[in-house]
């Protein structure tokens, strides 16, 4: 059995790990990088360390498009196989690669204005709608704990990674001619405790290990806090007739927002404002969310056996019409905005923050992490003048940051779900899709509580067992 690690090597996107068992070649994951302009153009378009056509199966461990993202490339390409996923996977990718395709095409648009008025060849986009598209006929939706034999040689079991909606760790049990190996995967490992989803389930003890790493030296902000500062700043809102603007990403932060308004007016914790989620892909994924009831907690779940919604309340309203999103900018506060994107690096919460980042009544909430250079990144650092759309604007609005928003497990939360493996059984331990300066720290942690033969891979490293 051979491991080579394709993607999410020393960094954080890209997921992708080529197995090869016998003849048999499967990739846990296929992701989108989403790093530097043209080395991502490069890294998502050529495959140099395996054939598409080669694959024969994809698992996938979650729909976030660093780990599903390139699977139509990986279609258009050759790849002819099955990708399997939870059935909420399955239903989230095809949202979630719709939307990712507009955007390739959009892209490659305004670069192909300036090269075709330079007299270059124009470049195809990463990949179409149609692409996208045709790549869901490749998926095989499986339900959790339901082990599935691929072959004689291989089977593997999804676990909850109580991350995002369906996501899951893998368990693969392997046989080689009279040996047997067992690989846990952890793809994304989510929070215990947290609204919606279930808490990370534990999987068995493994033979190797392959886990996720990206907040392996950071410690998030407690729960309580966030209720308790999410009702003083509606408060606020309330006295100074303030906009709220909250970019958030479609797919998990929107619903958790939402989730947490819902209990605060529900509680009676502060007087019920005017909430609209306002980004048709928001709406789109609240809707696959309400169908995958089997993926919820208990106290989701009992909320939808008294009959009612999870994800909606008296004034919450869902906007998909463009019409309906201007008119916003007519009202008067207090009103929360919830619109994506969550790094406010394009949808429509940019005409939102055009429109109100000036007036000194408008209360910014950030809860997510932005990458380096974006414009959330700067309206998170709180600099003094911002461009959006090309034109500068001045931060007059007041900016409340939440580090605890995040779907990731921290240092101590991976710590803590690591704890109980054996240690003794573990040939090896790789950290992947993390910073390289991050997973050295967290090698140390890990080390720290007995866990030895620990592994940073870099792309295109290999491993035979
Ligand atoms: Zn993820």
């Amino acid at each position: 059995m051979k491991i080579t690690f394709v993607g999410a090597a020393r960094t954080v996107t890209g997921s992708s790990h080529l197995i090869e068992i016998n003849n048999t070649k499967i990739l846990l994951d296929h992701g989108m990088y989403q790093g530097k302009r043209k080395e991502a153009f490069e890294l998502n378009r050529q495959y140099s360390i395996f054939h598409p056509e080669e694959i024969d199966h994809v698992i996938l461990s979650h729909a976030h498009i660093d780990h599903v993202g390139n699977i139509p490339t990986l279609v258009k390409k050759g790849f002819n196989g099955n990708v399997f996923s939870t059935f909420a996977s399955r239903d989230l990718a095809r949202i979630l690669l719709e939307d990712s395709a507009r955007i390739q095409e959009h892209d490659v648009y305004f670069v192909n204005k300036r090269r075709i008025e330079q007299g270059k060849k124009p470049f195809e986009p990463l990949y179409t709608v149609d692409d996208a598209m045709k790549s869901l006929d490749h998926f095989v939706g499986l339900g959790y704990h339901n082990r599935f034999k691929i072959n004689k040689d291989i089977a593997f079991t999804y676990y909850d990674a109580g991350h995002i909606l369906g996501s899951a760790m893998t368990l693969l049990e392997i046989s080689e001619r009279d040996k047997k190996l067992t690989i846990g995967f952890t793809g994304d490992i989510g929070r215990a405790r947290r609204p919606i989803l279930r808490d990370p389930e534990q999987l068995p003890d493994v033979d190797i290990l392959i886990s996720e790493s990206t907040y392996g030296n950071r410690l998030h902000d407690k729960d309580e806090d966030v209720i308790q500062k999410f009702i003083s700043i509606i408060n606020r809102a309330i006295v100074k007739k303030s906009k709220i603007i909250i970019p958030a990403f479609s797919v998990g932060r929107t619903q958790e927002i939402v989730y947490y308004l819902r209990k605060i007016f529900d509680e009676k914790l502060v007087a019920e404002i005017p909430v609209y989620v306002d980004s048709p892909l928001a709406v789109n994924a609240t809707d696959i969310y309400k169908q995958h009831p089997e993926c919820f907690d208990k106290e989701t779940r009992s909320i939808i056996s008294d009959r009612e919604d999870p994800f909606g309340f008296d004034k919450l309203t869902y906007i998909r019409d463009v019409q309906a999103s201007k008119a916003l900018n007519k009202q008067s506060g207090p009103m929360i905005i919830i619109s994506a994107s969550g790094m406010c690096e394009g949808g429509r919460v940019l005409h939102h923050l055009a429109n109100n980042i000036e007036k000194p009544n408008t209360i910014i909430m950030i809860v997510g992490y932005s990458a380096e250079y974006t414009l959330g990144r700067r309206i998170t650092d709180k600099e003094k003048v911002v461009r959006i759309f090309g034109d500068e604007y001045k931060l007059n609005a007041q900016v409340e940051v939440f580090h605890s928003f995040s779907a990731h497990a921290d240092r101590d939360e991976m710590l803590g779900y690591f704890d109980k493996f054996n240690r003794e059984k573990i040939k090896k331990f790789f950290l992947v899709h993390g910073d390289y300066d991050v997973q050295l720290d967290f090698k140390k942690s890990l080390e720290g509580i007995g866990f030895n033969n620990i592994e940073i891979p870099k792309r295109g490293h290999s491993f035979n067992f």
